[in-house]
């Protein structure tokens, strides 16, 4: 897959500056991290790349495809063929686990048959082969964010973006899912950009984490680099070992 390239974005809601020449770059294959405090401009960077908020000015590009360039070029969310696990972005609760996974199937037309055999692989990869009857009413929480994470691999995409995917469900759990979804998205391969506030939850998951404070970037580095050698006292304060 080609490199997600990320060039001086910067994006306002009202008088509030919330991006400020943001640039990254994310590579094939990679688990990379945005990690910073609430109301840092993760999510807004996120919904940035997946093509649901405009950006003022900057560009995004996908290997040698312009997604975005603040000139009148702005791709589509459906046609970008990134997956999408929002906490926001709820299963359907009056569609079966198997309907709400093959659902951007039926979108793009695939037939009944090939939808089926998908179903099962993604389910399959999410540990929920059994389930795909059920409504999202009858699984835990965990399930739920299993179901939804099934849905954005359906069609296989090119990039997955996870805001804050945990959030919802207890300690515990959360130890299990992170290490799971690292395994999954070992197995599979497919570049992610992760979203968090836990520095632990950074550490333990990523290949690179992204430093963020303010929408603007204070450190790209492995966690070992921005653990041990922060490139500033406040990249030191959140992530370092005082925490
Ligand atoms: P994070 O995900 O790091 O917590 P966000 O990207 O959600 O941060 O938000 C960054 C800032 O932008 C916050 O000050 C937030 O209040 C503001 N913001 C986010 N979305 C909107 C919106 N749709 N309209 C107005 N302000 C917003
Ligand atoms: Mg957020």
């Amino acid at each position: 897959m080609p490199d997600l390239v990320l060039d001086r974005l910067a994006k306002r809601f009202g008088a509030n500056q919330v991006l400020k020449d943001l640039s990254l770059t994310v590579t094939d294959g990679e688990i990379l991290t945005l990690l910073g405090p609430s109301g840092c401009g993760k999510s807004t960077t996120l919904w940035s790349i997946a093509g649901l908020h405009r950006p003022d000015s900057g560009t995004i590009r996908f290997g040698d495809r312009v997604l975005f360039d603040g000139r009148g070029v702005h791709v589509e969310p459906e046609r970008r063929d990134f997956g999408v696990v929002f906490q926001s972005y709820a299963v359907w609760p009056h569609m079966s686990v198997a309907d709400n996974v093959g659902y951007p199937l039926k979108l793009r037309k695939v037939g009944r048959k090939r939808r089926r055999e998908r179903v099962m692989e993604v389910l399959e990869l999410v540990e929920l082969e059994r389930f795909g009857d059920r409504y999202p009413h009858q699984l835990s929480g965990g399930q739920q964010q299993r179901v939804a994470l099934a849905r954005a691999l359906a069609h296989p995409p090119h990039l997955l973006l996870l805001d804050e995917p945990f959030s919802n469900l207890d300690a515990k759990l959360r130890d299990r899912a992170r290490e799971w979804l690292k395994a999954l998205q070992r197995q599979i391969g497919v570049t992610t950009i992760f979203v968090t506030h836990d520095q632990h939850e950074a550490l333990s998951m990523s290949d690179r984490i992204v430093v963020m404070e303010a929408g603007a970037v204070r450190q790209i580095g492995t966690p070992t680099e921005v653990y041990e050698h922060p490139a500033d006292p406040f990249v030191a304060d959140f992530v370092g070992a005082t925490n």
